[in-house]
């Protein structure tokens, strides 16, 4: 079978050539063929020399995404599964007792575009994001299945980005079935897991060594937890000794799970307060309340999708900063993150510095966060690299 053969503009072969895996649309001369969305393509230089097989999105601004740099690689269901056992087989000294869940593949960071899959146990929940996963969905499953060993597969295929790709939403189950509660074990603490109408495959593992952290700072202190989700930060500073948590999100059915999550791991309810209202309201009430904690977390949706969206990110950053280091007490801690793509580290840093200076805060930077090793960053693929966060002491 021969491949559509696209063509890039003179000069735009650049990044390709330095293992980017994304073709934007305005990088593309000529393209041979009429290739549907999610058929491979062979990318070509202007001056002919091959570069990559892809897969071809036709209604996304980025037009193509590498499967493979190799002229050789024919891109079929025994590739995909090659690469998709060598991303789990990386994530195989992560599990045991104590941790049962992590990320099995992490899209462009494990050369698999548009892919995404967390494991919960026995359970694999998995997002197809993009056009060329979508047209290899049944295959990316079954070599899942087959590399994993998990016996049920749901699939969440409904975020929002796949509108980018012109595909609507599915989700549901795939294979097995899924237990009630689903739980997860990360650090010996227990979590339930909502898979099928939680927040993206239903837990934010990317953030299992940042909670462990928190684990480790909590004892004795007063803790506000904003964002707080299923309470994955609660749960691990009650582990660590915190004194009280105050827990804070807008969605109702999180805030439920992370009662449960309290009530699973045998800590005493009256630790931990849990606040259904809006972080950016609630963090004035504090203020004008005069209430003071000696360790803030906050750990925002993702305000900025991407670099365009970051002048208005970058003022809801600040905002809650502000207001975090205002509520700390002297020597207090704050775990500040952000996870958008659009905002680099370096630019979250100035956000927060000027948070803390407009605040008329001294505070001093004693740790720096990132997202788990099964979220790997491709050195190629520094837009992989979306989870960053700070950890400061007020002086
Ligand atoms: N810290 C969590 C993950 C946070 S995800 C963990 O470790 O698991 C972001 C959370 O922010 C979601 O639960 C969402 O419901 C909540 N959220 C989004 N906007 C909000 C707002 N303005 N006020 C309160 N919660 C908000």
């Amino acid at each position: 079978m021969t491949l559509s053969r696209v063509t890039l503009k003179p000069g735009r072969d650049k990044s390709l050539r330095q293992r980017h895996p994304w073709v934007y649309s305005g990088a593309i001369l000529r393209v041979e063929g009429a290739p549907l969305a999610g058929d491979t393509v062979a990318l070509h230089a202007a001056d002919g020399t091959f570069l990559a097989s892809a897969a071809w999105s036709p209604a996304s601004s980025i037009r193509a995404r590498v499967w493979s740099f190799d002229p050789s690689a024919v891109i079929d269901e025994g590739f995909l599964a090659a690469r998709i056992r060598a991303a789990v087989q990386a994530r195989e000294g992560l599990l045991d007792a104590q941790h049962t869940g992590c990320r099995l593949v992490h899209g462009e960071s494990d050369r698999l575009p548009g892919f995404i899959a967390d494991r919960y146990g026995d359970v694999g929940v998995v997002q197809l994001l993009t056009a060329g996963a979508e047209a290899w969905g049944d295959a990316l499953i079954a070599a899942l299945r087959d590399a994993s060993g998990c016996g049920t597969v749901y699939e969440r295929s409904d975020a929002d980005v796949r509108a980018l790709e012109g595909l609507g939403t599915r989700a549901g189950l795939v294979c097995g079935a899924l237990p009630v509660p689903l739980t997860l074990v990360e650090g010996g603490l227990r979590y339930r897991v909502d898979a099928a109408h939680g927040q993206k495959t239903g837990f934010f593992l990317d953030q299992r060594d940042n909670r462990a952290r928190v684990r480790s700072l909590s004892r004795g202190r007063d803790v506000l937890d904003c964002f707080c989700y299923s309470g994955g930060f609660t749960v691990s500073a009650l582990a660590g000794g915190a004194r009280s948590v105050l827990a804070v999100d807008s969605s109702g059915e999180a805030l439920s799970l992370g009662r449960a999550n309290v009530a699973d791991n045998g800590f005493d309810a009256a630790r931990a307060e849990w606040r259904d209202a809006d972080v950016f309201a609630e963090l004035r009430r504090l203020r004008d309340a005069r209430a003071a904690f000696d360790l803030v977390v906050l750990d925002p949706p993702k305000f900025a999708p991407t670099a365009q969206h970051a002048d208005k990110a970058a003022r809801a950053y600040k905002d809650i900063n502000l207001l975090g280091l205002k509520l700390l007490r002297p020597g207090g801690l704050l775990a500040t993150f952000s996870c958008s793509g659009g905002v680099s580290a370096d630019l979250f840093q100035k956000i927060v510095a000027g948070a803390a200076l407009d605040a008329g805060v001294d505070a001093a930077i004693v740790g720096r966060f990132g997202a788990s090793a099964d979220h790997p960053v491709a050195l190629a693929f520094p837009e992989g690299e979306y989870l960053k966060g700070l950890l400061l002491r007020k002086a």
